[in-house]
């Protein structure tokens, strides 16, 4: 079936309109929006720019201009046009978490609560659904899916991607890469020499077998890779250094191969140097760097994904002392990596609590230290370039993708403005309008008719 379509030479730009000329249906008219933006923060780190208007074309920003402009003579005759009044409003690009997991939340009992059976696969996909699109509720346009035990978000995405449900831009890892009783090992023991499990859960020893997991989770469509380069709480594993450098090695470089980037979950800072030496694109959590990895990740350009949130209030971790709030304080890794210039992304570690309080790490981030637009630009353009489409996406200009929010507050004057969102707009479709999720699903078909 897929060498069919290739055989056509078709690209997905061309199959719609060849759907519809089969099923003898015309092709839907251009969709126009025209939105009077009252405040507008096109590009986070400039100023932003009083009553200006924003002219979206199906799924693209088409046009900004200054004033309040009318419909009529925007779009050809035969297209449809609506106006849209945010003219209340300040309106910035859609928001972007670098580390979240959607597949759970404590909420549901893996770590709390009575026993009960591990979650299926199918339970995931469900969640993953309703998580991001209760963070696109929140205004996060674009999530990246750190770490997940199964397909589920990959289908979640896709189904997001393909507009069957109207959901955010998800960047997915897939499983986590690990080494054998690491940090996200989670194969029980008499499975550990199985050898299509072991693919499966992303665990690998030495650099050929790291290599092969990285391909594997590659071939089953990841858009990054995931590796934990040190213990974490929630297993209990320590913080100190878990992989070989020859290890990391190996899974950055076969990442890069692959034309994705890589992640590194790490704390002790040996393991931090070695990611950054590495290559690594990100360093998640990193509380306990020091100042010669700091020097690294500047010299290099690596991100941090900060994860203030999975500490504040503590996650539902099983421990005795919440050493994530202690290590967070002491070491104040955010505060001398903002010191330091270190570029710093967006990232909560949602998922080891509430989807949709993604925005509590702008407060923390703000009372840590970093003015409100720095904050925003890092969930925007800062994430977005860690993202490698920022051709695509982190700020309103004409071409790119029509991800876009409005608050009924400025958040540049009060960051717990952002935990408010009134209007959402994915890929030039309202999601959410004064401040209710509209119209979830579509019913049209999917793929060729026979
Ligand atoms: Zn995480």
């Amino acid at each position: 079936m897929k060498d069919f379509w290739l055989g056509l030479g078709l690209c997905a730009a061309t199959l719609p309109a060849l759907v519809f000329a089969q099923a003898g249906r015309a092709a839907p008219p251009d969709h126009y929006l025209v939105i009077h933006a009252g405040t507008l923060l096109a590009v986070p780190g400039e100023a932003p720019r009083r009553e200006m208007t924003i002219v979206v074309k199906n799924d693209r920003i088409a046009a900004i201009t200054p004033g309040y402009a009318a419909a009529d003579g925007i779009a050809p005759a035969g297209s449809a046009v609506e106006t849209i009044d945010l003219s209340r409003h300040f309106v910035l690009p859609g928001l972007m978490d670098a580390h979240v997991h959607l597949q759970d939340e404590p909420s549901i009992g893996r770590r709390g609560g009575p026993p009960r059976n591990p979650p299926a696969a199918a339970e995931h996909a469900v969640n993953a659904i309703i998580y991001a699109r209760r963070s696109l509720a929140a205004g996060f346009t674009t999530l990246r899916d750190l770490g997940a035990d199964d397909r589920s978000v990959f289908a979640a995405r896709d189904a997001f991607r393909d507009g069957r449900i109207i959901g955010p831009r998800i960047l997915a890892a897939g499983s986590a890469i690990a080494v054998t009783a690491g940090h996200g090992d989670t194969l029980p023991p008499d499975r550990t020499g199985d050898p299509q499990a072991r693919l499966e859960d992303g665990t690998c020893d030495g650099p050929a077998e790291c290599r092969a997991v990285v391909r594997f989770q590659a071939k089953r469509g990841a858009d990054v890779i995931k590796v934990t380069a040190t213990g974490g709480f929630s297993s209990n594993t320590g913080l100190e250094p878990q992989l070989f450098p020859d290890e990391i090695e190996a899974i950055v470089a076969t990442a890069h191969l692959n034309g994705l980037k890589a992640a590194a979950h790490a704390y002790a800072p040996l393991a931090i140097r070695q990611a950054v030496q590495a290559g690594i694109d990100s360093i998640e959590h990193g509380f306990l760097v020091d100042d010669e990895g700091l020097a690294l990740m500047k010299k290099s350009g690596t991100f941090l994904v900060p994860t203030l949130s999975a500490s504040y209030p503590p996650p539902v971790f099983r421990i005795p002392d919440p050493a994530s709030v202690r290590l967070r304080n002491e070491h104040r890794a955010f505060e001398r990596a903002y010191a330091a210039g270190v570029k710093i992304a967006f990232g909560t570690d949602a998922g080891t609590f509430t989807h949709g309080d993604n925005a509590k790490e702008f407060e923390l981030m703000v009372k840590f230290g970093m003015p409100p637009m720095a904050a925003i630009r890092s969930a925007t353009v800062a994430t977005a370039e860690l993202f490698g489409i920022s051709e695509d996406a982190g700020t309103l200009e004409p071409g790119k993708t029509a991800d876009l929010i409005a608050l009924t507050a400025n958040p540049l004057e009060n960051i717990s403005a952002l935990r408010e969102i009134d209007f959402v707009l994915k890929s030039g479709r309202i999601a959410k309008r004064d401040g209710r999720m509209t119209e979830p699903f579509s019913y049209a078909p999917v793929g060729p008719p026979f």
